[in-house]
């Protein structure tokens, strides 16, 4: 569904992504996951169209897009939900997800999945009518999730959700992110939580200092270990017993 082919995107001076290449197939839930700084969020907006890249081809449906404007990759299917939700907090719930509609001209469909939204996030449908300020952080999540989706896309940018969120809370946004995977939805996430985001994905990418490569986990207990290889590139070796 999605190729990114050889991405590299400044700003100014700083090489925010050198050469980054990945894939996501239809019906795959793929984590991107790096530290601070790594290009996480660049590599999301440039996808989504937010950011121009210096080279390099982004792939959508078979169809070179890197050149479109953002309004046409969301009319192609890509929907962004940014890092640090931003949400319209002094709108209601109610008008936060009619922003999602807007650009639906199937208003019947666009009801309809509103609905069966509300009730895929109940505490959205309790609090329909209040500022979405009112919400906690992991209640606002799931609004920005709630409102991507209601611009019917065919792939999902997730930009960081754990950001700012108890435990618990990550635990039941990566959760409805498995759901809607298995709903059909396909899914790209990053995530600086790498551990959270490996125990959910199909597949992983680690992106370091702009540098992206394919994270492979040899069996369930290396996870951890060959998950620290990749992101400081050291070659996988054994390690003394009970040291991650
Ligand atoms: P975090 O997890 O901290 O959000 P990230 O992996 O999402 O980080 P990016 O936000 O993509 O990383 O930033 C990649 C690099 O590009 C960083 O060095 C950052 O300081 C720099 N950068 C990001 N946005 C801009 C900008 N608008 N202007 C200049 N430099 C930027």
């Amino acid at each position: 569904m999605l190729e990114v082919i050889d991405l590299h995107v400044r700003y100014g001076a700083i090489n925010a992504l050198r050469g980054a290449t990945l894939s996501v197939e239809r019906g795959e839930l793929v984590a991107v996951v790096g530290p601070n700084g790594a290009g996480k969020s660049t590599l999301l907006m440039t996808i989504a169209g937010a950011v121009s890249s210096a080279r390099g081809e982004i792939r959508f449906l078979g169809r070179e897009i890197g050149r479109s404007s953002p309004e046409e990759r969301v009319r192609q299917g890509i929907a962004l939900v940014p890092e640090r939700r931003r949400i319209f907090t002094s709108l209601t719930v109610a008008e936060n997800l009619r922003i999602g509609m807007s650009a639906r001209r199937d208003r019947a469909g666009a009801i309809r999945q509103r609905d069966e939204l509300l009730t895929m996030f109940p505490i959205l449908g309790e609090r329909y009518a209040s500022p979405a300020g009112q919400l906690s952080g992991g209640e606002q999540q799931q609004l920005a999730i709630a409102r991507s989706l209601l611009t019917k896309p065919e792939l999902l940018l997730v930009d960081e959700p754990s950001l700012g969120l108890a435990p618990r809370l990550v635990a039941q946004v990566l959760g409805t992110l498995v759901e809607l995977r298995d709903q059909g939805t396909t899914i790209l996430l990053v995530e600086q939580n790498a551990l959270k985001a490996l125990a959910v994905a199909n597949r992983a990418y680690v992106l370091n200092r702009g540098e992206i490569r394919e994270h492979r986990a040899t069996s369930e207990s290396g996870t951890a270990a060959s998950l620290f290889d990749t992101y400081f590139g050291l070659p996988a070796s054994p390690r003394p017993e009970g040291q991650p």
